[in-house]
Formats: structure tokens, C-alpha cells, sequence
């Protein structure tokens, strides 16, 4: 049966060419990614600050790229935040042991964490800045998040500085439960010793936001700055429509959305987040002398009337 030798052959020779197919590993290790207009070199992208020329996407980017497009290369200097003793307390396995799961993801982001903290100047205001990396499992918050935002927040409070975060992430990392949980706790009462302290906390939401960072320090701003087109939720759009069971607009979960109603303060493409963030802090730290004297009330009565002024 000659025909049936050859459809088998034909098969084998299908699942090579397959198997030749670049890995995610490969296409994230190539000078190459994709947009609208198709590949597109990393390094014009980059020259863009890694938004695309043609269509305007902001493309999510580490917690290095962040503060280098923020501060400017070299113009910041990254704290080593503190990793608790036990990261797998639960010695948790799925599909593969979370132990393996965190060292790749290390291995890949050259992170110690998905959180980074950074300090600054914009405006020549000493600034203390976290970021998150979506690429590390998701940006997702465990015991070592938590104690590297609370890190930050302190740092913040004994240097007598203004607190920026770029908030994204998928939520609370699941591999360690109620442990990961109590997080947003922990980090909702570091935020409010930074107010306590009259020191300004500003938010900006960047792609994507979701679940329990979206549900305790992300939402906690005196001012929220969304990036362009970032999504920001709580529970995903899909999980959404079938619950309310309506079709939703096209824009919903976005920043833009979110601006409309009452949410987020300011949607800022990346470029101008330096002058915008600047030109807040300036305004808030002006208002009743310095930071340093300890008289700074950024209250949330006083907001919408600073960023009208700013605008
Ligand atoms: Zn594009």
C-alpha cells in the first residue's frame, strides 16, 4: 500500500518542520518582536521607548527598561531589597514544583524578585520608585514582593521622599496561598505610614494591572497616572460579561475606560510620564513648603484642584 507510505511520510515530515519552529525562548533571545506593521527590530523600538511608531502601542517593558525611560540611563540607583529566608513555604507543586518556576524565572529576568526599587531624581526631587516586572511569573506579589515594596515605602519615609509605583501584574501569587494573600494588607498599611508621613504617593498603572494589586496598594494613590492603553481590572472581562451578562464596550478595563469614570487622574503616554509625574510632585511639594518640614497634606480634597493646575 504504496499511498499509505506516503501519507505517513508526509506526516513525519509535517511534525519535523514543526519541531524546527523558533521556541518562545528563541524569539525572546532574537533581535526581533512583532507589532502592527510585523517584525520589528528591538532596538528601534527601543529608541522609541519601546513604543511603536506606527500604531502608538506601548510595549510592556522590565523594571530596568522602566526606570531607564523614566529617569533616564544611569540617572537612578536600584536598592537591594530584602528576600525572606523561606520563599516556598508550602513547598508547592502543580504541573512542576514552584522551587523550579522561581529559579527560572530569575534565571530569565535577572531579578531577584518581580519588584525593583529605585531612587531618583525628576525635577531635582529626590524620588523613591518601585516597579514590576509582568515577565517574572506574571508580576505576580508573594512574601518577597511584599517585603520589597514595604522596603520601598520605608526607604521612602526615612529619606523623606515622594513614593512612585508603576503598578502591574496579574494579582497574588497562588503558589503561596494565604501567605501571598496577606500581602495586600501588608502593603496597604506600608502605604498609609507614607501618608501618615504626608509624604505623596503616586500611582501609574501600567499594562497589565489585575486581581489583588489592583485590589489594594494599586488603587491606593493620591494621584493615579494611567500609561496609554493599559488594561486595568480586577476580574477579567470574560469572567465580567458572563456575570452581568451584557455586552461590554470595547474600552473596557482600560485606563482610558477607567479616566471616564473616575478611577484614574491622567492617561499619559510614557514619553511625557517624566514631565507629568514631575510637574505633580512639584506642585504637591510646593503647596505647603517642602517635604522636609513635614507640612506637605496632599489630601484627597485638594487633588482635583492640583491636576487642573498641572494641566
Ligand atoms: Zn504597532
Amino acid at each position: 500500500m504504496n499511498w499509505i507510505k506516503k501519507a505517513l511520510n508526509f506526516g513525519q515530515n509535517i511534525k519535523r518542520i514543526l519541531k524546527k519552529r523558533p521556541s518562545k525562548k528563541d524569539i525572546e533571545n532574537s533581535d526581533w518582536t512583532s507589532c502592527c506593521t510585523g517584525p520589528i527590530l528591538k532596538k528601534d523600538l527601543e529608541s522609541n521607548l519601546w513604543v511603536c511608531k506606527a500604531c502608538g502601542k506601548h510595549h510592556r517593558i522590565s523594571c530596568v527598561q522602566r526606570f531607564d525611560t523614566f529617569f533616564g540611563k544611569g540617572n537612578y540607583e536600584i536598592l537591594k531589597t530584602p528576600i525572606p529566608g523561606v520563599e516556598d513555604a508550602l513547598n508547592w507543586t502543580d504541573t512542576k514544583p514552584y522551587k523550579d518556576r522561581l529559579r527560572e524565572a530569575k534565571k530569565k529576568t535577572g531579578q531577584d524578585c518581580a519588584v525593583m526599587i529605585c531612587k531618583g531624581n525628576i525635577n531635582n526631587i529626590q524620588i523613591t520608585a518601585a516597579a514590576i516586572n509582568f515577565s517574572f511569573l506574571g508580576g505576580s506579589i508573594s512574601s518577597s514582593e511584599g517585603e520589597a515594596i514595604i522596603y520601598g515605602v520605608q526607604h521612602a519615609i526615612d529619606n523623606k521622599t515622594p513614593f512612585v509605583f508603576f503598578t502591574s501584574g496579574g494579582g497574588m501569587r497562588m503558589f503561596q496561598s494565604a501567605i501571598a494573600l496577606q500581602n495586600m494588607t501588608r502593603t496597604t498599611l506600608a502605604i498609609n505610614e507614607l501618608k501618615k508621613n504626608n509624604l505623596p504617593y503616586i500611582v501609574c498603572i501600567v499594562d497589565p494591572c489585575a486581581g489583588g494589586i489592583t485590589a489594594s496598594f494599586a488603587m491606593l494613590g493620591d494621584i493615579h497616572f494611567g500609561e496609554t492603553g493599559a488594561l486595568c481590572a480586577f476580574a477579567g472581562r470574560r469572567v465580567v460579561q458572563a456575570t452581568v451578562k451584557e455586552e461590554l464596550p470595547s474600552d473596557f478595563q482600560t485606563v482610558e475606560y477607567l479616566q471616564k469614570h473616575g478611577f484614574i487622574d491622567r492617561v499619559v503616554n510614557r514619553k511625557d510620564l517624566p514631565s507629568e509625574i514631575g510637574n505633580i510632585l512639584s506642585i504637591l511639594l510646593k503647596k505647603d513648603n517642602t517635604v522636609e518640614s513635614g507640612n506637605l497634606n496632599a489630601t484627597s480634597e485638594n487633588i482635583e484642584q492640583i491636576t487642573k493646575a498641572a494641566s
